[in-house]
């Protein structure tokens, strides 16, 4: 199930790092998972600090001192009422954590601070579901016994504080950061992604905006493990589309320890591209600049490129680089090196991405029907997965190709079927090739008129304002 948690920093004491704030995420769903809850949550954690939080327990608990953690349930006795009809997440309330408390507990209890935090979080999504401790000895058993089984799953015991994950690299020695990928559309942020993690990730293609979703490809190597978001391009919305890619792309911004800023060589500056670099500015981060496609570009207008963008910004170094042929890639990664927190990864050693096959394969299949219909294709194409039967050795997929005109299915489905056809192959042998299985994929096209306009259809097709 897909739920929605939003983060909010409200204090200063201890740096929420993007570890941290995606581990206290990842502990929330495993909340809501491990109830079973099946319809999509909303959540909403503030990190706040004890001066605010004593004002708060004074002010709606009446308890004139400061706290861990307090819960505000939208639901009385977590008698939860949602709507099927509605695509919309359920709301199930608010959360605020006093960080500079989790902090005094964990040094007090000998374990780290993403555990303690993490703890203090499955608590209080428990009480938003209607567990109350207070009032009962049953619930209290019960919600340490189930919050003990959930960091369990997550990889947070408590004896050993954080454990994520068991590689041959000891968790005190492995390093992670997150980084945010940031350009205009199509000047080779997938291609680059793709080439980091060395499997296919993340679509790619001629035409612009065919990453919808932040996708994250995750490089690890030694003792390091880099963990990369690639955003859409940041673009001024148009409809309701546009709004949510810009909401996601803008949002990528300040949840990462550096940012590796791409774009092309060109006659002149974008506006755009001085609009990314005012964004920057503004999240105060290291930024690597990435001058892409060497292979294709004119050498002085490269170093012309170099000096300009030089003076707009104090980037942390400015590469050259060809995603498509690989070079310099390397220099990239160097680059971003001092950056590495001494923190333990985030994600098991082996795992390249934390998509799932699932949505992959619905961006393998975009991507090509972009490719195949070239210039042709209309932009408002979108791609579900409506069935899938992930067996042993066969990977049964249904997939449904949204588009906005009778005349743009024509397109797509093209001569004698020929064109889906093409898409239906190129696709699977992607697919197959990712998921290491023998894959069946059944294609249908669809026509839904102005679903860009509608949340619910945006909803529906999986665009979500934050993941
Ligand atoms: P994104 O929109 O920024 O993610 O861009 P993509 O990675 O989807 O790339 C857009 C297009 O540029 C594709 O056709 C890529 O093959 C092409 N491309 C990406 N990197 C390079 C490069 O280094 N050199 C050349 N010549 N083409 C590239
Ligand atoms: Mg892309």
């Amino acid at each position: 199930m897909k739920h929605t948690i939003y983060s909010n920093n409200d204090q200063n004491n201890i740096e929420i790092t993007p570890a941290l704030r995606a581990i206290i995420k990842k502990a929330i769903i495993a909340t809501l998972d491990y109830q079973e809850i099946d319809f999509p949550v909303e959540v909403s954690v503030t990190f706040t600090d004890n001066e605010k939080i004593h004002k708060l327990n004074k002010e709606y608990r009446g308890k004139d001192a400061p706290t861990d953690v307090l819960s505000f349930p939208m639901f009385e006795n977590g008698e939860i009422e949602y709507d099927d009809e509605s695509d919309e997440p359920c709301a199930i309330g608010d959360i605020v954590i006093s960080m500079e408390k989790a902090m005094t507990q964990a040094v007090e209890y000998g374990h780290s601070l993403e555990r303690e935090a993490c703890f203090l979080a499955v608590h209080s999504v428990l009480h938003l579901l209607g567990f109350d401790h207070e009032i009962s000895e049953e619930d209290d058993v019960y919600m340490k016994e189930s919050a003990e089984e959930i960091l369990s799953g997550i990889g947070l015991r408590r004896d050993t504080g954080i454990d994520l994950a068991q590689g041959k690299v000891p968790s005190k020695e492995q390093k992670t950061m997150f980084v945010s990928l940031i350009g205009r559309p199509n000047v080779g942020k997938s291609t680059l992604l793709n080439a980091i993690v060395g499997e296919k990730v993340a679509a790619v293609s001629k035409k612009p905006q065919t990453t919808r979703n932040r996708i994250t490809g995750i490089h690890t190597s030694g003792s390091e493990q880099y963990v990369f978001v690639d955003t859409p391009g940041l673009h001024k919305p148009k409809n309701k589309l546009g709004e949510f890619m810009v909401n996601a792309a803008e949002s990528a911004i300040p949840d990462t320890d550096a940012v590796v800023f791409m774009v092309e060589v060109s006659d002149s500056i974008h506006p755009q591209d001085k609009e990314i670099i005012t964004k920057i500015k503004k999240a105060n981060l290291p930024a690597i600049l990435v001058l892409n496609k060497t292979d294709i570009c004119n050498k002085g207008k490269l170093l012309e490129n170099m000096a300009k963008f030089s003076e707009l910004h104090d980037f942390v170094s400015i590469i050259p680089a060809s995603a498509l042929n690989g070079e310099n890639i390397d220099i990239i990664m160097n680059e971003l090196k001092p950056f590495l927190r001494n923190e333990p990864w985030f994600y098991p050693e082996d795992m390249i991405t934390d998509q799932s096959a699932r949505t992959i394969s619905a961006e393998i299949i975009r991507e090509k029907l972009l490719r195949i219909l070239d210039e042709e294709i209309p932009h408002g194409t979108a791609v579900t997965i409506e069935d899938y039967e992930d067996t042993d050795k066969l990977i049964k997929i249904r997939a449904e190709i949204y588009c906005e005109k009778d005349a743009h299915k024509k397109i797509i489905i093209g001569k004698n079927g020929e064109t889906l056809k093409k898409a239906a192959t190129f696709a699977r042998e992607d697919i197959e090739t990712a998921t290491g299985k023998k894959v069946f994929l059944d294609l249908w096209v669809k026509v839904k008129e102005n679903w860009r306009d509608s949340e619910l259809n945006m909803a529906r097709l999986g665009f979500k304002k934050d993941e």
